[in-house]
């Protein structure tokens, strides 16, 4: 039983588990990526063994002191659990979540509080020829290259005038 379930281990989800933590809270991270980062510090696939995940990253510093604030913090990760209900009783909440990519296997964390920092979507509004053979969203392209190690071609053109757009170009 936890003080405290955060479902969501992106940036939002580490930063109030470690400060809860630091008040002496008992905390579980729920997440269902196989690593803790979310979108912003989506992390490349261990196989890939990547040299220097940081390339493809800004704000790296913070990813690192998140990350080793974890090791020793109490904090209890949970990867590859999917949440998919939360329900409340008298004593407190259960957050039911599936294990593993087949999600299959279910698994009830307990705990007197629930947060949610499961993040945002990209949401896509289509556009003639938006279903064409390497066509891409921004965040579809910065998912490849950040979990993948890969580019959706040789050859891009970024379009739009997003803060998302230039990191995504950068990392092109
Ligand atoms: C594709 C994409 C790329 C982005 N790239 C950038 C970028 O380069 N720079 C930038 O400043 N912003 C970027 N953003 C915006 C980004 O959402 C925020 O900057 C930041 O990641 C938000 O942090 P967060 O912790 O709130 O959420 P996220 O980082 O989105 O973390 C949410 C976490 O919740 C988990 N989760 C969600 N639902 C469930 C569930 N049902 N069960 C278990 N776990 C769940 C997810 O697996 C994820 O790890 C991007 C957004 C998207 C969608």
């Amino acid at each position: 039983m936890a003080d405290l379930a955060v479902i969501g281990a992106g940036p939002a989800g580490l930063a109030a588990a470690l400060a809860a933590a630091a008040q002496g809270v008992t905390v579980a991270v729920v997440d269902s990526a196989t690593e803790a980062g979310g979108q912003f510090y989506r992390q490349p696939a261990s196989g890939l063994r990547a040299r220097r995940p940081q390339a493809l990253h800004h704000q790296w510093r913070t990813w690192e002191r998140l990350k080793d604030g974890l090791t020793g913090s109490g904090v209890r990760l949970l990867t590859d659990h999917h949440v998919w209900s939360v329900e409340r009783d008298s004593d407190g909440f259960t957050v039911h979540a599936l294990l593993g990519p087949e999600q299959r296997e279910p698994v009830a964390v307990r705990a007197d509080a629930v947060l949610l920092a499961t993040g945002g979507y990209e949401r896509v509004l289509p556009f003639p020829g938006w279903t064409l053979p390497g066509v891409v969203t921004a965040g579809g392209a910065q998912a490849m290259l950040k979990g993948g190690l890969v580019a959706p071609g040789r050859r891009a053109v970024v379009a739009g005038t997003g803060p998302l757009l230039l990191p995504v170009a950068t990392g092109l």
